[in-house]
């Protein structure tokens, strides 16, 4: 399908960017399209203007400062599934990143796109709410910092107001003795999760679990941290299978999930546990 007529802006700076998004009615911001223009296609949204953030530059880099790593809210997919920084300091997003459709969605979408088109399914999402990152985010008048686990309000609805575009992703690298992880059961090499599971898990001295962080995708409305699994984590020694079973167990009693083309509620619950 077509989409509707629109009126194509392309700013340079930020500030225009943020007053184009305030002085039109009905106008969206454009990063790598993977989402919003098939939306457009298909008319299930209709924006009467497209700001189009491909022009301004300094959106795009990975670095680290400080324990976190700063990504740029026009970094692809593909640069943060591939950054050795990112898969050396914080495993759980590149593998979340790698795990998104195919590679052209990965060439073109980016990590901003994905966490302001708030899919419940989402892959990237779940990773950063696990990894509890902040959002930085510029207004027409002010900036501000949003946390993940505040960013996500319902089903492809964030906290972001109509003149904010998100300019980065702040990520705490994991700590000493940590190792994280992104699995996800999908339909295929093009599909969003049915489940998907992002962990970061951080070890004592004595090789017990200091502590748990753990998010699920697919399970509802936003992406869930599944507290109670993280608190049959803490204080244990992980390799004990009888306790990531129960934890398993706890991470689908939190899930919420509906039946779609990805399958029943019951099969999405059930895949939580393994
Ligand atoms: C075939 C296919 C398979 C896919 N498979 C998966 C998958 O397996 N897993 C997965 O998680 N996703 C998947 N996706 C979605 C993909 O991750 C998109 O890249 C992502 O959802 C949107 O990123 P984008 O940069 O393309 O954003 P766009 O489509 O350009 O924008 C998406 C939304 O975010 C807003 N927006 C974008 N950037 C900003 C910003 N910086 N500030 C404020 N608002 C902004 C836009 O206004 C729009 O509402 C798939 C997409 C396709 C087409």
């Amino acid at each position: 399908m077509i989409p509707r007529p629109f009126e194509l802006h392309s700013p340079s700076t930020l500030s225009e960017a943020t007053l184009l998004l305030k002085n039109t009615d009905d106008s969206k911001a454009l990063a790598g399209g993977q989402s919003l223009v098939p939306l457009m296609k298909l008319r299930l949204v209709s924006p009467a203007h497209i700001v189009d953030l491909g022009k301004i530059p300094g959106l795009s880099y990975v670095r680290e400062e400080k324990s976190r790593l700063l990504i740029g809210s026009m970094t692809t997919h593909d640069e943060v599934a591939t950054s050795p920084l990112v898969n050396r300091r914080c495993r759980t997003l590149s593998e979340a990143a790698s795990r998104i459709g195919d590679q052209q969605v990965r060439n073109r979408g980016t990590i901003g796109g994905t966490l302001c088109h708030a899919d419940p399914a989402g892959d990237v999402p779940a990773a950063i709410v696990a990894l509890e990152a902040e959002l930085k985010v510029a207004g027409h008048r002010r900036k501000r910092v949003i946390k993940a686990k505040d960013f996500f309000q319902d089903m492809f609805t964030t906290s972001l107001r109509q003149d904010e575009i998100v300019t980065e992703v702040s990520v705490p690298v994991f700590p000493p003795r940590s190792g994280g992880a992104y699995l996800k059961l999908g339909r295929g090499a093009s599909d969003l999760a049915t489940v998907g599971v992002a962990a970061v898990i951080t070890l004592d001295g004595k090789g017990a679990c200091k502590d748990a962080r753990l998010a699920l995708a697919g399970v509802g409305s936003t992406p869930v941290r599944a507290t109670k699994a993280e608190d049959v984590l803490r204080g244990q020694k992980p390799s004990d299978d009888d306790l990531v079973a129960e934890a398993g167990e706890k991470a689908s009693e939190m899930s919420n999930p509906s039946s779609d083309i990805r399958g029943s509620a019951e099969y999405k619950r059930e895949m939580f546990k393994v």
